[in-house]
């Protein structure tokens, strides 16, 4: 291998998480080289659901406004759904999974676009930035780790007139594989996966209809459907809209011999729906629904990311903003250590800090939809004991907390300064309260800006007190080390009742790290800037 590689970073894999983890990378100028094997993103509707959180990712990528703009559904309708019972037109039914509902601790609002439309926004942004080489239509095929760096050899499909060489290796310090749940990287970095087989065929259908659309005027406009059938066992007849009007995706559990010519895939929708109802079906894919988890997420030089790390039904819509949220927790790490601001160990807390979360949020909620579905569709029947069922059906989406207490947090991370004898989880609670580990919520602030058009790039520390004595000791301590923090002094106590102390410090993906009152000293400040920024 050459003694100095051409990139800092390799990312095998130009999907979602690929893509917004070489634009989280490119603005802080890291020389990045992706590889992609399509030219073009792939037209399956699917990673439709995009949170709060994932939105705010756009906004500091610089593309939010690009990406609402490629919205298919009109402005309004909600981004939930509507859960039934036996099939979509069922008059058993509640209202489901309104994101909405934690609205005000995000900066950005939830949005739902098709995922060819997020990558092809994703890409439109990478292209703007220099440090960014870029090349579709290549495939990874080997790797090679050294000691301090990393070699990729890709081949490219050869097009009509196109007399380029198609074997070309590149060398990188770092190389992320962020290639979907088949993951090249993985296998060849040895990363063994812990799987969780349920022995379910899968169908993804893409079809239009407007007959649908009118069956379902009935009810108020909503983004997806979910009918629950006794004999589905708990998993579920999903369907979703891709535009207000006539296009559609749908995914169900089918016999394991099922074939794209095998099945009546048109009974099947007929039967889900509870009417027949004329359709175009336009495609028809499978997959195994298994959990699996990546036994680490990096592992020398290499990392995994996104679904080559992790990869769950998509029950919930959590598969494309888990692997976005990688993307920023490893690309301000990775960006710190290549740029000389932190040691190489602030590597080690990526796995720290996404492994156990997406572990929680595969135990507490996916799993937990499919058994908690199983359990109450073995017990309560409409036919044979309505009061009952009607009782405990109501009482599921009047209890739901799957949207409230999704809060995925790093508490106990070694990077944080807060409760250490807890772990990263995907479980928590919405709080306005600033608490260490923990996503920072937003407010206006008494010079009239949001808190979070105050964030850039690098560490923020607040100051909300009077005096701004702090602000001045970490200022002079900045200046010491040469550490990359900004510092803010606004003398602001509504700020400081909103959050619950008077001094903050924010990450650079803008979780919060430390909290401190105005009579505590920094002691823990200054011990995190020695684990994060300090060599
Ligand atoms: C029906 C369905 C509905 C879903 N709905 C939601 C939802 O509502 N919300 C949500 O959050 N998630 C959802 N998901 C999950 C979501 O689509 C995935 O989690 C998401 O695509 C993961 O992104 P990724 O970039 O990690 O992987 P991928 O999207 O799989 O991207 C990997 C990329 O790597 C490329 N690649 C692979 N191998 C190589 C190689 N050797 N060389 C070069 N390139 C390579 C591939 O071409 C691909 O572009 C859904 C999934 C399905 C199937």
């Amino acid at each position: 291998m050459p003694s100095n590689p051409e990139f800092d970073v390799i990312i095998s894999g130009g999907g979602p998480v690929g893509m917004g983890l070489a634009i989280e990378l490119g603005q802080r100028g890291i020389r990045v080289a992706v590889i992609e094997r399509y030219e073009k993103p792939q037209p399956i509707p699917k990673g439709q659901n995009l949170t709060q959180r994932t939105m705010e990712h756009f906004h500091f990528w610089n593309c939010e406004k690009q990406l609402r703009a490629r919205r298919h559904m009109p402005p309004g309708v909600a981004n939930g759904g509507i859960v039934s019972y036996g099939n979509l037109l069922s008059p058993h039914r509640y209202e489901w999974l309104a994101r909405e509902k934690v609205h005000s601790y995000y900066y950005s609002a939830v949005e739902r676009l098709p995922q060819y439309e997020t990558e092809t926004a994703l890409r439109e942004r990478a292209a703007q930035l220099s440090s960014l080489t870029l090349f579709y239509g290549w495939t990874a095929k080997e790797l090679e780790e050294g000691a301090d760096q990393v070699s990729l050899t890709m081949v490219k499909r050869k097009t009509e007139g196109d007399d380029s060489p198609t074997l070309q290796t590149l060398t990188g310090k770092y190389l992320v594989g962020a290639d979907g749940s088949n993951s090249l990287v993985r296998k060849l970095a040895g990363i063994t996966e812990t799987r969780q087989d349920h022995e379910k065929k899968m169908v993804l259908l893409v079809f239009t209809s407007t007959e649908l659309h009118d069956l379902l005027s009935r009810f108020p406009a909503k983004s997806f459907y979910n009918a629950l059938h006794p004999d589905m066992k708990g998993y579920w007849q999903f369907l979703g809209r891709v535009d207000l009007g006539s296009s559609w995706f749908f995914h169900a559990p089918v016999p394991i011999d099922t074939t794209a010519d095998n099945f009546d895939f048109t009974a099947f929708l007929h039967r889900a729906v509870g009417a027949e109802f004329a359709l175009e079906l336009n495609y028809v894919g499978f997959w195994d629904l298994r959990f699996s988890v990546a036994q680490t997420y990096k592992k020398g030089r290499l990392f995994v990311a996104g679904d080559a790390a992790h990869s769950h039904p998509p029950y919930g819509g959590y598969g494309i903003n888990t692997g976005l949220e990688d993307a920023r927790n490893l690309g301000w790490k990775l960006a710190a250590v290549l740029k000389g601001q932190s040691s190489p160990e602030l590597l080690e807390t990526y796995d720290e800090e996404r492994r156990p979360v997406f572990e929680t949020l595969r135990d507490d909620f996916i799993e937990n939809f499919i058994n908690e579905d199983r359990e109450f569709l073995e017990t309560y029947d409409p036919d044979t004991d309505l009061k009952s069922f009607e009782e405990k059906w109501y009482s599921r989406t009047n209890n739901s907390s799957e949207v409230t207490a999704y809060e995925p947090n790093y508490d106990g991370s070694s990077i944080v300064f807060g409760d250490e004898h807890s772990s990263p989880s995907a479980s928590g609670a919405h709080v306005f309260k600033a608490q260490a580990g923990h996503h920072l919520a937003p407010k206006t602030l008494a010079n009239g800006s949001n808190i979070y058009e105050q964030l850039g790039n690098n560490f923020t520390f607040f100051d909300f007190s009077a005096d701004g004595v702090k602000a001045r000791k970490v200022r002079e301590l900045v200046a010491e080390r040469n550490l990359s923090v900004s510092t803010i002094h606004l003398y602001d106590s509504d700020a400081a009742n909103f959050y619950e102390s008077t001094c903050l410090l924010i990450r650079p993906d803008h979780y919060v790290s430390w909290v401190g009152t105005e009579h505590a000293d920094l002691t823990g400040a200054e011990e995190l800037f020695s684990r994060t920024l300090c060599l």
